[in-house]
């Protein structure tokens, strides 16, 4: 059952005549003997761990010296050996990378927060400045998380399973291991989220059972479908992930059984010819879903990823998801960045020369591996502000921007005039906040309209000079118009609540006093917070004594709200919204009940204040004349405690015992607080309904819908908008 140091020299012997089996069974030897007495949580001995990692990589059929490093891994951070020992033993390449993995062994011991992530992810891979040290990390990492199990710590088997999740799978993605990735999500994903796989777990043996062997029946008559069209293939399929189902659950707004993504096939052929005459067959053969192909012989990935990826109505009327490749992409993109260290016979320098990897050697390029701990981190900062992001256009065009860069800066860099234009963004198909940071091999599409100009806010995320410049320069002549408008909505308020008349005539009487040439000056000073609204109104009534002179608390007492502010939200709380004025009555709109998270947008009303709209809420339209209504503000994320908000969802259920009591308790597991609940239409056998529930934030409220989608009584569910 174990693996042995005979199985061990049996493989690399298998793919690598030629190796030298006499070193590798001496690292065997020495790793046992300098981990002697040592055991791992599972009460084994030490050395099985290095033993089954030195397997893994086995596997990826790599050179002798990544296995030989693979059973050393642990030695210099553990154990009595020393750089020099090792070094003397084996080789100077072998020390080399044995250092080079602990020194990654070291930073991981530094606690990574969320926001870090990304940051700790480029310090990997910059501190892995030879690949085979992240290849034996990230096998390193398999094997702890296959056996994590064994650790009885609930709080640490969480801690490593984050940390795989956010740091490690990306890692394994970014350099081509699809394979090792998705393991990595699905092991960490049964001890973060255990009853959301278990839900999906139970929905896919439900499936099973129901569609008994769809997998078989739709590779047997893709098999046959091809033949007949004179191509020999090879067709396999599987069920995806659980973890790639329910991210996918939580990101689009679609039920269980429409994830064409819970079976994916693979056609493998000899040649490029052929992959393309496969497409023609399938093609010809099922009906396509619109916006799913993707060429990506013709247009690589920037991993250096090939395949054609096309989704179909196939046999048995399921959408299911093929990739087309030929037997060379294939094994590239099993083994990833390995796939060029893997065993050839050939030279060992074929990921130097490859263009394919130039930008992970960039990134390798600039450590100096002499430097200090602190130092790398610090240097690798700078340096890494500078990094580059490829991004892709509908079209395939490669637009290379800074690192951080966002679909702002990725309008301005293809044309000044979509860049002004732009009102949103959609990457890799999904509408997406602008102010998201772009990553490699994003597809971005930018959507824009005639109306639209920029927006100050902007500025505060783009990273290029071009867009920043573009958006300064609008701002300049915008500013005024927008204080202007702005200002004189708070003075008009004022005045509506100490109940006068509000003209410009009366305003007008006070311009010298405020050191202005018009009324236009007054607004534009308190639109832009440099003249107090309420000193205007003062100075226009010096004998009038105001609601907050008479009662200093007024502001503070829910009670005594005054007519004319909305009674949810007044400003005398500090609001989690950017871009407001302060001052200025604000209030969520409550036919699309915004959520952090949201893309949102302020409407100007007379006399009310600020009215919170999400970007997309059909509302929006009656506003469509009238831009100047419309200000920007954004979600404030800083370190406020988390604020309930009201998201509302519409839900159709089955009519049967006990699906009210399900939902209730679905919500309350996730999380969430049901205030409100309303049935809209009920028949014999569905009840259509909307629910108001307390959440923090769109995140939140998402995971809340995906777990609904999961409940078998629940036929339909997606966020209510527009009602
Ligand atoms: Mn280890």
């Amino acid at each position: 059952m174990h693996q042995t140091k005979e199985t061990l020299i049996q493989k690399v012997t298998s793919y690598n005549p030629n190796a030298d089996t006499d070193l590798i069974a001496k690292a065997c030897d020495y790793s046992k003997e300098m981990h002697e007495g040592q055991t791992r949580a599972s009460g084994e001995a030490y050395y099985t761990h290095p033993l089954e990692v030195a397997h893994i990589l086995a596997d990826m059929r790599l050179d002798a010296d990544t296995v030989i490093t693979a059973l050393l891994h642990d030695t210099l951070e553990d154990t009595k050996a020393q750089y020099d020992d090792i070094r003397k033993a084996f080789s100077d390449d072998v020390a080399m990378l044995v250092d080079g993995v602990s020194k990654l062994t070291k930073i991981e011991s530094q606690t990574v927060e969320g926001k870090q992530a990304e940051n700790f992810r480029k310090l990997v891979l910059a501190m892995s400045e030879d690949i085979r040290v992240l290849l034996v990390k990230l096998a390193d990492r398999l094997h702890n998380m296959r056996t994590l199990h064994h650790i009885e710590r609930d709080d640490k088997r969480r801690r490593i399973a984050r940390e795989t999740i956010e740091i490690y799978a990306p890692l394994a993605e970014r350099i081509g291991l699809h394979n090792i990735k998705e393991e990595l999500e699905d092991l960490s994903f049964s001890y973060l989220n255990p009853e959301a796989r278990e839900t999906i777990t139970n929905r896919l043996s439900f499936l099973r059972k129901e569609g008994g062997t769809i997998v078989k029946n739709i590779i047997a008559l893709v098999t046959s479908l091809l033949k007949e069209g004179g191509v020999e293939a090879e067709v396999t399929g599987r069920e995806k992930t659980r973890y790639s189902i329910w991210r996918k659950m939580q990101r689009k707004n679609v039920a269980f059984e429409q994830l064409s993504d819970i079976m994916a096939f693979r056609v493998v052929v000899d040649t490029v010819e052929q992959c393309y005459h496969v497409l023609g067959i399938i093609h010809g053969q099922y009906p396509t879903v619109p916006g799913r192909f993707k060429d990506y012989i013709s247009t690589p990935k920037p991993n250096g990823y090939r395949s054609i990826h096309t989704t179909v109505i196939g046999p048995e009327n399921q959408r299911i998801e093929i990739q087309v490749r030929t037997h060379e992409m294939h094994e590239e993109a099993e083994l990833g960045v390995a796939a060029h260290w893997a065993y050839k016979g050939g030279s060992k320098d074929v990921y130097k020369d490859s263009k394919t990897y130039r930008w992970l050697r960039e990134l390798l390029d600039i450590i100096d591996v002499e430097a200090k701990p602190e130092e790398f981190l610090e240097n690798t900062k700078l340096e890494l502000f500078d990094d580059k992001v490829f991004c892709f256009t509908t079209k395939g065009d490669l637009i290379e921007l800074p690192d951080s860069a966002t679909p702002i800066d990725f309008a301005y860099a293809i044309h000044s005039e979509v860049g002004d234009k732009c009102v949103g963004a959609k990457i890799n198909g999904r509408i997406t906040p602008l102010n998201t940071k772009l990553k490699n091999g994003d597809q971005v599409e930018i959507i824009t309209a005639k109306n639209q100009t920029p927006s100050p806010t902007w500025e505060r995320f783009v990273v290029t000079g071009k867009a920043r410049s573009r958006i300064r320069r609008y701002i300049r002549q915008q500013q005024r118009g927008e204080y202007l408008i702005l200002g004189k909505a708070m003075l008009q308020k004022i005045f509506q609540q100490e109940d006068y008349k509000f003209t410009d005539k009366a305003v007008a009487g006070v311009i010298k006093q405020f050191k202005a040439d018009n009324v236009e000056d007054i607004y534009v000073g308190i639109g832009s917070g440099n003249v107090v609204a309420r000193e205007v109104f003062k100075a226009i009534f010096p004998g009038h004594m105001t609601a907050t002179a008479k009662k200093p608390k007024d502001d503070d007492d829910p009670s005594q709200v005054k007519p004319g502010i909305p009674q949810h939200k007044t400003s005398s709380k500090p609001l989690a919204i950017k871009g407001l004025i302060p001052g200025m009555a604000v209030h969520f709109a409550r036919c699309c009940h915004p959520l952090p998270g949201d893309r949102i947008v302020g409407i100007v009303t007379t006399g009310k204040g600020v009215t919170i709209h999400t970007i997309d809420c059909d509302t929006l339209e009656n506003f469509a004349d009238t831009p100047e209504r419309w200000i920007d503000v954004s979600w404030d994320d800083g370190p406020d405690s988390p604020e309930a908000h009201v998201g509302r969802i519409e839900v159709t259920i089955s009519n049967e015992p006990g699906a009210l009591g399900t939902i209730s308790t679905v919500i309350g597991k996730n999380g969430g607080n049901i205030t409100n609940l309303k049935i809209t239409s009920r028949s014999l056998d569905f009840w259509d309904m909307l629910i108001d529930v307390y959440v923090n934030d769109t995140k939140h409220l998402y995971n809340i819908i995906a777990a609904l989608r999961a409940t078998p009584e629940i036929t339909m569910v997606d966020r209510a908008r527009g009602r």
